[in-house]
């Protein structure tokens, strides 16, 4: 692992964010974000904060950080994950990503990270790759993911993996590396199961 791999890995994922720039996306958008998906993705990287992906993105020339929110795990600099150093405090988290104005306002953005539905979803990136993720995230997303679905009524068939969308498909991403069938299943049981 080197210390430049968040942004060589980052370089890598530059056309799904095209729409920052105008596309599509903004033209049906009245500058508002309205939430009909959930769009699941990974950093591609073993380490990182929101304030790298957020440095990462704007070095794309992106406003800010594309993801609404971002999962972390245990290793928030190359250092930590170098020397195998987890901060266990970390693990698991959910921190706000994209907050171009109103903190509490996040979900109403238009987020910057799948062509094609930067104004009709929230995007959620775990930190990780190969789908290497650690309990504690993945139980911070079912969390996520069923709270969201509650929140906006959205039917867990309406959570995807950036892989499974059209431009995710043509990049040829396999973001986030994660069962998305069973994690669609796991929130679907969750709806049903409680109240
Ligand atoms: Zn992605």
């Amino acid at each position: 692992m080197t210390s430049n791999q968040g942004t060589r890995i980052d370089l890598s994922k530059g056309s799904s964010m095209k729409s920052e720039r105008g596309s599509d996306d903004l033209r049906l958008s009245n500058g508002r974000n309205c939430p009909e998906f959930l769009i699941v993705h990974e950093s591609d990287s073993s380490w990182g904060t929101v304030e790298d992906i957020d440095e990462w993105h704007r070095a794309r020339g992106f406003r800010s950080i594309g993801y609404h929110y971002v999962i972390g795990n245990a290793y928030p600099t190359a250092a930590s994950w170098r020397k195998h150093e987890p901060v266990v405090r970390l693990d698991g988290k959910l921190r706000t990503g994209r907050s171009l104005g109103d903190p509490d306002d996040v979900d109403m953005q238009i987020g910057a990270h799948c062509l094609g539905f930067n104004t009709r979803s929230i995007g959620v990136c775990l930190i990780g790759k190969h789908g290497c993720y650690s309990e504690a995230q993945v139980e911070t997303l079912y969390d996520f993911l069923e709270g969201k679905c509650r929140q906006y009524s959205i039917p867990p068939e309406r959570i995807l993996g950036h892989c499974e969308t059209e431009s995710g498909r043509r990049e040829g991403k396999a973001c986030p590396s994660l069962d998305m069938e069973t994690t669609r299943k796991i929130i679907r049981s969750r709806l049903m199961g409680r109240k």
